[in-house]
């Protein structure tokens, strides 16, 4: 069903309107809206309707959430945690698209209508989780977006025939090239690059790169990210993700690079990490540079945190950065839906005629207090189908 009209709700915590989904677009927002024939009609009674969440940076192949609790026993390095991963992922007694189908139906119970997702691609895993994240996908397509980004989680170069497999991954439904620590995990920083870009140049992908590499050296290499976007005519279509050398680099190096990502139209993604330093994602946003928060690993061998919810990244976001008036507080939440949508580039985003009918009703007073209450989401559409409510996955028609 993608005719849907939402009856006695407030967009944007507005005054009360009613919402008319007609072949999943919404073709007329208004009060008292007519009430076409064999139209269902749902009572949203009064609560909020926001445009949805949008999870831009998860890993769908690599949850666990659903299995037995995951003790994390590793040492907090990156190549002991990679090697980590790889070992237990060979026993689990459920596959990629149990954990990823699992992972996607929690995503739209609270409220995220699409989701970029990395999964790993390496001369072991060859293209298997691209095959079971995809296999999942089938499963709830009608309820969520997916894009996917080919990773190399375990290097680059230092695996020989990974590139391959990752430029084949994109004639298999991914879209995006990722890379990560070009310095740390390959040791060759231009190698790493030339490779990623040369392969997103050749087939028109997208390109996002986990940074996770601090300081100077972070900053270097996003400097090194900017000349080969700049060269290919790649702006607008890269992304770094996490980039903590924003948050810890010299504060000098840190102001001038935020205006090389401006002009070079490099997206950045935070999961608003713990301890690390993590981008000023206002200031980057105040200065032009697109971003937006994820939830990144979660509940998986990296990472016993998250579920999978876009408006606690938000309140995370707001809570760190110490928003108090509400208009910081939209702000951060601004940076879980409408900022996720810009960065990713979806199309028809928004509650306005001609978007796509997909919205989250959420009963609560204005939007400064349900970032902060974080309250049930009391229904999810897309495309003018119920696909959650309460918090719970809908399997059908409209309730
Ligand atoms: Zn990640």
């Amino acid at each position: 069903m993608t005719d849907l009209l939402l009856a006695n709700i407030r967009p944007d915590a507005r005054q009360s309107a009613d919402i008319l989904i007609r072949g999943g677009r919404i073709a007329a927002i208004g009060r008292d809206l007519d009430r076409p024939e064999g139209v269902p009609v749902v009572d949203g009674k009064g609560a909020i309707a926001i445009a949805p969440f949008v999870e831009a940076h998860v890993h769908l192949d690599k949850i666990l959430w659903g299995l037995p609790w995951h003790s994390i026993n590793v040492p907090p390095s990156l190549r002991a945690m990679i090697d980590n991963e790889v070992a237990i992922r060979k026993d689990l007694p459920w596959g990629v698209p149990e954990r990823a189908g699992n992972l996607m139906r929690r995503c739209v119970e609270m409220g995220s209508t699409h989701i970029r997702s990395h999964v790993d691609i390496s001369t072991g895993y060859k293209l298997d989780n691209l095959h079971g994240v995809l296999e999942a996908w089938e499963k709830v397509k009608h309820a969520v977006g997916l894009e996917l980004v080919a990773f190399p989680q375990t290097g680059l170069m230092i695996d020989p025939g990974t590139a391959e497999l990752m430029e084949a991954a994109l004639d298999e439904g991914a879209s995006v090239i990722g890379g990560i620590d070009p310095a740390t995990i390959d040791a060759d920083p231009k190698g790493h690059l030339d490779t990623i870009f040369g392969i997103a140049s050749r087939k028109g992908a997208k390109i996002d790169i986990h940074l996770h590499e601090p300081g100077e050296l972070g900053l270097f290499e996003l400097g090194m990210i900017a000349e080969r976007t700049r060269a290919l005519g790649m702006q607008g279509r890269v992304v770094v993700s996490h980039a903590f050398c924003l948050g810890d680099g010299p504060a000098h190096k840190v102001q001038r690079m935020i205006d090389v990502l401006a002009e070079a139209g490099i997206g950045i993604i935070s999961a608003v990490p713990g301890e690390i330093g993590f981008p000023p994602m206002f200031e980057l946003a105040a200065r032009g540079v697109r971003c937006a928060v994820a939830s990144d690993s979660l509940r998986d061998t990296w990472n016993p945190h998250g579920d999978g919810d876009m408006l606690d990244r938000c309140w995370l976001l707001a809570y760190r950065t110490h928003c108090r008036a509400d208009a910081e507080l939209l702000r951060a939440l601004d940076m879980g839906t409408r900022r996720g949508a810009d960065l990713l580039g979806l199309e028809g985003y928004g509650l306005e005629v001609g978007c796509e009918g997909s919205l989250v009703l959420i009963a609560g007073e204005n939007l400064a207090q349900i970032l902060v209450d974080r309250p049930a989401r009391a229904l999810v559409v897309k495309r003018g189908r119920v696909v959650a409510a309460d918090n719970q996955w809908i399997d059908g028609e409209v309730p």
